[in-house]
């Protein structure tokens, strides 16, 4: 049995209250624009605002949100809506493509098939090779009538300038602690909800990661990790573990590697056992402690940014050999 909460697709999340009524105050005075660039970390809820305000725009009987019982709500529940593009690459850690662009002109084109507004929805908005965004660009530059353009992105510097000039730019703010752990555990299982700050902690207060960090399989994944770490630490082959590295969802591989690095330079610094975020990861700190440096692991916690970069955008397709490249520069770097 579990006390897990959905949230309504057609209502903000209680932190997106103050950029909601701003986009419903500009939409009822006439002074909505073309396009918005919606930036915010990673599992802030950018494609859920999104979508609910695309709902609000599509819906026939709206009020302050939309009704969710009328024709065009029940269209945009069924997942359906003729009047609804969303544009994302065919596959996680790929690039949206020209094609995809391109059939987006022709969608532009069109009048509404339900009479009222058309909202594409394009994520990530940094996920374009430079004739993608061109193409995109000229469809921002002319649009049609009543349509609305909202891209998403969480690296907002990736997002080439011209783009971001021609969309109205909203941040979405990471929620306090208290609204974090409020909707947290309100999502989890009640066995989950146990752990609701530890996760949280983990997630960097951001709560949708945090939720996503209570998957079995991410447990997994992590514990795994370590021993891989573990066995990288003890100077096994770096380009035989690279395999391992790379199964699951490197993202979180990544931004693991990132979190132990700043956790063991804290540590380091301040040699308060207490201000580690990761305990778990002691033992091993301690064994870099004999060979590493900050500057180094200043330096790793850089190229393992770079990589995750390159992962997100489609930039680099060799998940496998980029991670031997890194992790031969880890031993280089925190155990030699
Ligand atoms: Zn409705």
């Amino acid at each position: 049995m579990t006390n897990v909460a959905k949230d309504s697709p057609l209502k903000p999340f209680a932190w997106q209250e103050s950029c909601w009524s701003q986009l419903i105050q500009q939409h009822q005075s006439g002074r909505l624009p073309h396009a918005l660039l919606i930036a915010g970390e990673e599992g802030v809820g950018k494609h859920h605002l999104a979508k609910a305000f695309a709902a609000y725009l599509l819906c026939r009987t709206p009020n302050n949100g939309a009704c969710g019982t009328c024709a065009t709500c029940l269209l945009f529940a069924a997942g359906t809506h003729p009047d609804l593009l969303e544009i994302r690459p065919e596959s996680e850690g790929k690039q949206i493509r020209i094609e995809q662009i391109r059939s987006l002109q022709q969608y532009a084109n069109k009048t509404a098939q339900q009479g009222g507004f058309r909202v594409v929805i394009l994520k990530p908005a940094d996920a374009m090779n430079i004739n993608a965004a061109n193409a995109l660009l000229k469809n921002l530059e002319e649009p049609g009538e009543n349509i609305l353009f909202i891209l998403l992105t969480h690296r907002l510097s990736a997002v080439i300038p011209t783009i971001r000039s021609r969309c109205q730019q909203f941040s979405l703010p990471i929620p306090n602690d208290e609204q974090s752990l409020i909707w947290l555990k309100n999502h989890l299982s009640s066995q989950a909800s146990l752990h609701a700050e530890k996760l949280l902690k983990m997630a960097q207060g951001n709560p949708l990661m945090a939720q996503e960090l209570a998957l079995e399989s991410l447990h997994k994944q992590r514990d795994k990790l370590v021993s891989l770490m573990e066995g990288l630490t003890r100077g096994s082959d770096p380009v035989e573990l690279a395999p391992s590295f790379i199964e699951g969802e490197i993202r979180w591989t990544l931004r693991w590697m990132q979190q132990w690095l700043t956790d063991w330079c804290r540590w380091s610094i301040t040699e308060d056992e207490a201000s580690i975020s990761f305990p778990d990861m002691l033992p091993l700190y301690r064994q870099w402690q004999h060979t590493a440096t900050l500057n180094h692991a200043q330096a790793l916690f850089r190229d393992v940014g770079r990589l995750r970069t390159q992962l997100a955008s489609g930039a680099n397709p060799n998940a496998q050999l980029a991670m031997e490249a890194l992790l031969i520069r880890w031993a280089d770097k925190m155990l030699v």
